[in-house]
């Protein structure tokens, strides 16, 4: 297939674009170089015959027709988005411009070039979305497709909103669309903002490692070549109109994921005296920090065969190690805006 990849220079992007391209796809990489991309991301495949970059925004009707109409894409898998929940607190203005009216101008692109093609059974809209548009749980239940959306932070909005025109895009006009919505990601080329680098590079800098609240709220963790291996089988084999949970089947109080990071440190880089763990604080909650999530996966396990492969440890573990034996890649990251800051508390 001839995939065109939105936000491949991002962190789940660019797990999906190194994928795709080592499964013999062709890749259009679709990026406007956000603070949070980084292209080194995908430096493995940038010289194979099978990739292409293409420097543009998803606010750009025009020139996204033009991308559409030169590169003639089997499918589109879109993840560009404004990503990080505490930035949407402060500036959510970007989120509904990136996140409602990109995905607006991407759905419509997409459509004009379906239309003008004969309207091709085949072809896919992947639209990528979050677990964070079901809102939150209690103790008990998980998210499943039906869950009603009840969305709380301006992030999970945009997201929300943004779902709702991709399915109406499928009812009304007929454009073959499937959906995903998945739980968090971690792992390798996460930008340096999401709680699992913050804990690493923290650590191993010697600063306070900041845990919100009482680190309470759980999340479902999904390793991030997990996840991009369900997107190309939902990309694949999913039904058109249809939509799909992905999750990790791995949840986790914060405070035990925090914990067992600096186990993991703790192993891989002792400290001269005591343990990292002794360096967590706890810090004023997130405003309408969202108490769990948790997805039921049953559908793609049932419908699909997919489930994870990656545990919880062992991912953590390979996680912490890329950190370790990558410190280029983070260094260069340090001065971009908002990295090292607690962000979100202007609420
Ligand atoms: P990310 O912030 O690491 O990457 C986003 C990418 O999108 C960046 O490369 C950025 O340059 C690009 N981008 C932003 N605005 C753009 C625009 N206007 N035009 C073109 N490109 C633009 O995000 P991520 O964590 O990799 O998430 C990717 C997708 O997956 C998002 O849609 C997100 O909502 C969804 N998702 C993320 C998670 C998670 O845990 N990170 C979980 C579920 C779903």
């Amino acid at each position: 297939m001839k995939i065109l990849v939105t936000g491949g220079a991002g962190f789940i992007g660019s797990a999906v674009v190194r994928l795709a391209v080592a499964r013999g796809h062709e890749v259009v990489n679709l990026d406007a170089l956000t603070y949070a991309a980084c292209l080194s991301n995908v430096s493995n495949v940038a010289a194979s015959p099978r990739y292409q970059f293409e420097h543009a925004d998803i606010r750009d009707g025009d020139r996204l027709h033009r991308i559409f109409a030169s590169h003639r894409p089997d499918a589109v898998i879109h993840l560009a988005a404004e990503s990080h929940v505490d930035r949407s607190i402060d500036g959510p203005g970007a989120f509904v411009d990136t996140n409602v009216m990109g995905t607006f101008r991407l759905l419509e692109a997409a459509r004009e070039y379906w239309t003008a093609s004969g309207r091709p059974d085949g072809f896919r809209f992947h639209h990528v979305s979050t677990d964070e548009v079901f809102g939150s749980l209690g103790t008990e239940g998980r998210f499943t497709e039906d869950t009603p959306y009840a969305p709380r932070s301006p992030y999970a909005a945009s997201k929300a909103g943004s779902d709702h025109l991709v399915r109406a895009w499928h009812e009304t006009y007929g454009l073959p669309v499937v959906v995903s919505n998945c739980s968090n990601n971690y792992g390798p080329y996460q930008f340096p903002e999401k709680l699992i680098p913050v804990v690493i590079l923290n650590a191993i800098a010697g600063k306070p490692i900041p845990v919100y609240g009482q680190g309470t709220n759980i999340r479902d963790w999904l390793y991030v070549e997990d996840h991009a291996d369900a997107l190309l089988l939902v990309l694949g084999k999913g039904a058109a109109g249809r939509s799909y949970n992905i999750g990790g089947e791995s949840e986790r109080r914060n405070i035990d994921l925090v914990l067992t990071i600096c186990a993991v440190l703790d192993a891989r880089r002792p400290k001269a005296v005591g343990s990292y763990a002794d360096q967590i604080v706890f810090v004023t909650d997130r405003p309408g920090h969202d108490a769990r999530y948790a997805i039921n996966a049953r559908r793609l396990h049932d419908e699909l065969g997919w489930k994870p492969n990656v545990s919880l440890e062992d991912g953590l573990a390979r996680t912490v190690t890329w950190y370790l034996e990558n410190e280029p890649w983070w260094r260069a990251l340090e001065d971009r805006k908002g990295v090292g800051q607690r962000l979100g508390v202007t609420a």
